[in-house]
């Protein structure tokens, strides 16, 4: 329905004879414009009476006089057209605006209810997953975008550009994105369709047993089997030490996964580059860029990488000698790309199941308060009551009533079936925030519920800002907070202070193990993160064609990670739908799916592990130098707790209070001092493991980097070949790396 001052903005957009639609997407600004051309011809045509040039006509002396009078009068005349004109236009134009201002704030407060809606209808399933819960979750879904899109066209009306407020403007940009809706109905379908088809066969994949080849319900995921926190292939690849059962494995996955998904893919490709342009973008990577408001995001990505890189080389290369002496030179090449499987994860993405035979030193103790956790009788609320200390020692908002009565923070054992994969939750009523999480009490647990409060306080320090600002300052920021504090969290230092660890290890032998550690997650994932969509920009941009996608993927893999496959691969595979993200239509820069506010209404954060980025380094050696805790050029940062420091804290409130108000660069600096992202805190951070390895890779003798996969790669797909056919061996590719 639309307000009246819509109906007023929209008498503006109508032109005898012309009506604009403002369902035709993007044709109205430049519509208006033409408009506005049209309107002031004709009231120039009409005249104007001239005045301020008075003509002594009776004392003429010559023609001449009469010229210039006569272009006197005319330049008076056009003048005059111009002052009435812009007078009139600039009153026109403030009650444009004030009639837009109105209209965002009535808009806002109807967004906010209509996210409210749909949070209570996802909590409601996902915490109780019935037949009856999941149709009402769908029928609210389908009521919110629906109105989403009618919103969408009365927006779209406006002529905000023109607006004088920056911050209004800022808005309307925001509440102009409507995401894939803004295709045509069929055409959103078939989009729909297209990643339905390849979430389905995701979630469907599964591969046999290899010891027994008729158990074949082996699945990748551990959201399919609810009540365990590893699926059967995720722990085969955390506990296998036999290369050929690892080999089998990975191949098995890659070929269900994957290769059953590469039409629905290409489609999906097609039709999100339709979408994007419909939402004012070139295709599909611009799009998924312009979140990062920077015009040069990618060479600011690219910088990161390269600063990070030498860090990456040198764990690469002391992971590699350990994978050799264990499996052999012919399963573990000494220069090449280490194979893939072998390291502990499905997709290499994270290495920290190699952790415990690769150890630097094996006989220092790893940090782990498990079991001072049973043994001090903690239970999931005094997990979480230590977490709510932490906020509150730093100065910061406590939770709400409301958080401890509706939140789930174990599994209840009525017997339901629920998304136990821990989440917090924003229902944008500024009143009500809650997490879901089955605590077990454990280390793991201990840190992560430290991390799903961090996006509860992110939620509470911005709550007071309209709903269209209600996230993160950009996609990669709440995760940022919520694994700042648990950098904190996770030291000794803290660890003692909650008396949860007795004595030690604060020795430079176990820290080295610590942060060794962490780097097989944070560090090694840096690459894997990075590959997957600067293999889909360029999938999106067209420069990476259906021909190649196989192929592209590989080589980007074995340049930038140094991982290659366990066997040849071939454009019959399509390896990069083996990994969710891929298959769901998931960004990758950041790791959960928040999108815009109209994409994504429900803002729930999902963090599984601390999966990591640049940003919580830089913003923990910013709070580390407030608090005091790092004097920069030492090795002090990995052990810097903030804990109990309020400077410390309300820097962090101020930036966390700004939601997505301001471009990124304007939050973080409110922190940092930075305004671009800088991957030198991360170097700070690992400075004594960095050094370490430096050392020990050149006592080893082992080789920096890696020379070109011997393994075949990808062979350009043949349209002509059956395609059940098995891929013939060609030539091997050389890759040049560094
Ligand atoms: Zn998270």
């Amino acid at each position: 329905m639309l307000s009246d001052l819509a109906n007023t903005e929209k008498k503006i957009t109508t032109w005898p004879g012309v009506q604009i639609a403002p369902s035709q997407s993007g044709i109205n600004e430049e519509t208006v414009r033409c408009y506005r051309r049209a309107t002031f011809t004709l009231n120039y045509a009409r005249g104007f009476p001239a005045s301020g040039v008075d003509c002594p006509l009776h004392t003429a002396r010559d023609s001449m006089i009469m010229k210039i009078c006569g272009e006197l009068a005319l330049v008076g005349a056009i003048a005059s057209v111009f002052i009435v004109a812009a007078q009139g236009r600039a009153e026109e134009r403030a009650a444009e605006e004030a009639a837009g201002r109105e209209y965002i704030l009535k808009l806002d407060e109807k967004v906010g209810q209509a996210k409210n809606k749909r949070a209570l209808a996802n909590w409601a399933y996902e915490s109780n997953m019935t037949a009856y819960n999941e149709e009402q979750m769908m029928i609210v879904s389908l009521e919110v975008a629906e109105e989403e899109k009618e919103n969408w066209k009365e927006t779209m009306s406006y002529l905000w550009h023109e607006f004088e407020d920056e911050d209004l403007k800022r808005m309307f940009q925001k509440y102009t994105i409507l995401g894939t809706s803004a295709l045509p109905e069929d055409l959103n379908q078939r989009l729909i369709q297209a990643i339905s088809n390849m979430q389905s066969t995701y979630a469907k994949a599964t591969i046999c047993d290899y010891k027994d080849r008729n158990k074949c319900d082996l699945h990748v995921e551990p959201e399919t089997d609810r009540w365990r926190s590893l699926s059967e292939i995720t722990n085969i690849f955390a506990t296998s030490q036999d290369p050929e059962e690892l080999k089998y494995a990975w191949l098995e996955w890659h070929r269900v996964a994957g290769a059953a998904s590469k039409g629905n893919f290409t489609e999906y490709v097609q039709l999100n580059n339709e979408a994007a342009k419909l939402n004012g973008y070139d295709n599909a990577a611009e799009w998924w860029l312009s979140e990062y408001e920077a015009s040069d995001s990618e060479v600011q990505f690219a910088t990161l990488w390269s600063q990070v890189k030498p860090l990456y080389l040198q764990i690469h290369a002391y992971v590699r000698r350990h994978l050799r002496l264990k499996y052999g030179d012919e399963v573990v090449p000494a220069r090449g790309p280490i194979p893939a499987h072998l390291l502990g994860n499905i997709w290499a993405q994270t290495w920290g199941n190699v952790e415990y035979f690769t150890r630097p030193h094996k006989d220092k103790p790893e940090v782990d308060v498990t079991a001072a956790l049973i043994a001090q009788n903690y239970t999931a609320l005094k997990m979480f009551q230590a977490a709510e200390d932490f906020f509150k020692s730093l100065n910061l908002s406590g939770m709400p009533d409301l958080f401890w009565e509706r939140s789930i923070i174990e599994r209840p054992d009525d017997g339901r079936e629920m998304v136990c994969h821990a989440s917090a939750w924003d229902f944008f009523d500024g009143e009500d925030f809650r997490i879901k999480q089955c605590t077990t009490i454990t280390n793991a647990f201990f840190i992560t519920t430290h991390h799903e409060m961090g996006h509860i306080q992110y939620y509470l320090q911005y709550k007071d800002q309209p709903q269209i600002y209600r996230s993160g300052a950009n996609p990669g920021f709440h995760e940022a907070v919520g694994d700042v504090i648990a950098l904190s969290v996770s030291t000794p230092k803290h660890l003692k202070k909650m008396g949860l660890l007795q004595e030690g290890p604060e020795d430079a032998e176990s820290n080295i193990n610590q942060l060794y550690k962490m780097g097989l997650d944070k560090i090694v994932f840096l690459p894997f993160a990075y590959v997957l969509d600067l293999f889909r920009y360029g999938v999106f941009r067209g420069t990476t064609t259906p021909e190649s996608y196989n192929c592209h993927f590989w080589m980007l893999r074995e340049a930038l990670q140094g991982v290659q496959p366990p066997a040849p691969r071939s454009e019959y595979d399509f390896d990069p739908a083996a990994k969710y993200h891929v298959s769901a239509d998931v960004e990758y820069m950041r790791h959960f799916a928040l999108a815009n506010s109209s994409k994504v209404l429900v803002m729930v954060a999902k963090s599984p592990i601390a999966i990591p980025g640049v940003r919580q380094f830089q913003f923990h050696r910013a709070l580390c130098e407030l608090a005091g805790e790092y004097t920069p050029g030492s090795d002090d940062l990995a052990s810097c707790d903030i804990y109990n420091n309020a400077a410390a804290g309300s820097a962090l409130g101020s930036m966390l209070s700004l939601g997505s108000s301001k471009p990124w660069p304007d939050a973080m600096e409110v922190l940092t001092g930075q305004r671009i992202m800088d991957a030198s805190a991360v170097l700070d951070y690992f400075r004594p493991l960095y050094d370490w390895l430096i050392e020990e890779n050149a006592r080893t003798g082992e080789y920096i980097g890696w020379e070109a996969s011997e393994v075949v790669l990808p062979l350009v797909f043949n349209s002509e070949t059956r395609s059940d056919a098995e891929p013939q061996p060609g030539p091997s590719k050389r890759l040049t790396t560094e």
